[in-house]
């Protein structure tokens, strides 16, 4: 049945994106009914496997509540910034937006600030000073730095646990790390700060490899194609800023025979999307830590929602909002253990 879901998911997805390719950029949500109010939607790509389903937890929010204009940045922000321009004279009553660029924040703050509209970031945070610039601006996302953290632990308690993955029996772990988009506050907070907890739990690390595989599955595992190259299995570890580069070093290491006949490496995500589950069941991921897309993409609603309807962003909500007007879902480190609490919030 799972198998069945995910097929349809991803069957789904290729037609969207085929839809895409013929189509213009943007395209209304079906069901839009007049008494309901217009809210602009910008997702920084639709070719991202975690926002797709954060895309789809918004639209499922917003079902009969609102007509949504779902718009496909394509990871442009010239893009962005027209379909925010053609968003605001379709007259939508808020904008929500997730950044192609971090460091745009002030141009979409200018173009809503100019049209008296209130503005809803996720995803990408900006900076506190843009978010403090505008009365009607907020965010909804996580703690960046949580999510390393918790890696870092996830790490460090596997390695205790398994004195083997110490190869050449130095102490210490020699590893390699595929980062997300530099600039990305998600992507900076967790390569700092997987790294500083595994050494904060005593273990000794050394940097083989670190580069940017963009968020992305296929660039992962082109990068890792080449360390194991150049490598081998001087690699004791692979941390990756999130899963779809983490599947990508796995497809990666099949291909050069590990999990079988003995040969073995741990690999770590960040983000619990369906597919890596899937890679921890099997034993071809130690873990991840579960970004709740299903949870910041319903507060991306009730916000822009709320707000658009002319009320305070937390009406009638469960969430509540930082001292940045921040909306922070907590992220879970997964391991095996408690997988089940990663399923649920994919469903
Ligand atoms: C997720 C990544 C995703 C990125 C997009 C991050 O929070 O962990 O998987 O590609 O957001 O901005
Ligand atoms: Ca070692």
């Amino acid at each position: 049945m799972k198998k069945i879901l995910a097929l349809l998911l991803a069957l789904t997805m290729v037609l969207t994106l085929a839809a895409c390719g013929q189509k213009p950029a943007e395209a209304p949500a079906a069901g839009g009914d007049a008494g309901v109010p217009k809210i602009g939607v910008t997702i920084y790509k639709f070719d991202d496997n975690f926002m797709s389903f954060v895309r789809r937890a918004i639209e499922t929010g917003g079902k009969d509540k609102a007509e949504l204009i779902l718009n496909d940045s394509q990871n442009n922000q010239a893009t962005q910034n027209e379909q925010v321009d053609m968003m605001i004279s379709k007259g939508v009553k808020s904008l929500a937006i997730n950044l192609v660029d971090p460091q745009a924040a002030p141009s979409i703050i200018e173009k809503a600030r100019g049209a008296n509209l209130p503005v809803v970031f996720f995803n990408k945070e900006p900076d506190a000073a843009a978010l403090a610039s505008y009365d009607h601006t907020w965010y909804v996302g996580t703690t960046s730095s949580e999510s390393g953290v918790m890696q870092g632990k996830i790490v460090a308690d596997s390695w205790k646990a398994n004195p083997d993955w110490d190869k050449n029996g130095d102490g210490k772990i020699q590893y390699v790390l595929l980062k997300g988009e530099p600039g990305h506050p998600d992507a900076e907070a967790r390569t700092k700060y997987v790294i500083e907890e595994i050494k904060k739990s005593g273990i000794e690390v050394e940097e083989l490899e670190l580069q940017t595989g963009m968020w992305d599955s296929v660039k992962g595992k082109e990068l890792v194609d080449a360390w194991l190259a150049k490598h081998g299995d001087k690699i004791e570890y692979i941390i990756a800023n999130n899963d779809a580069m983490a599947l990508g070093a796995v497809s990666s290491l099949k291909a050069n025979g590990y999990f079988e006949n003995g040969k073995f490496m741990p690999v770590v995500g960040v983000d619990a999307i369906p597919d890596a589950l899937e890679q921890i069941k099997g034993g071809l991921m130690v873990g991840t830590v579960l970004n709740d897309a299903k949870n910041q993409g319903q507060a991306t609603l009730d916000l822009a929602l709320n707000v658009a309807n002319g009320k305070d962003p937390l009406e009638g909500t469960k969430w509540t909002l930082d001292d940045k007007k921040a909306v922070r879902v907590p992220y879970v480190g997964i391991t095996l253990d408690n997988l089940a609490i990663a399923e649920e919030a994919y469903k």
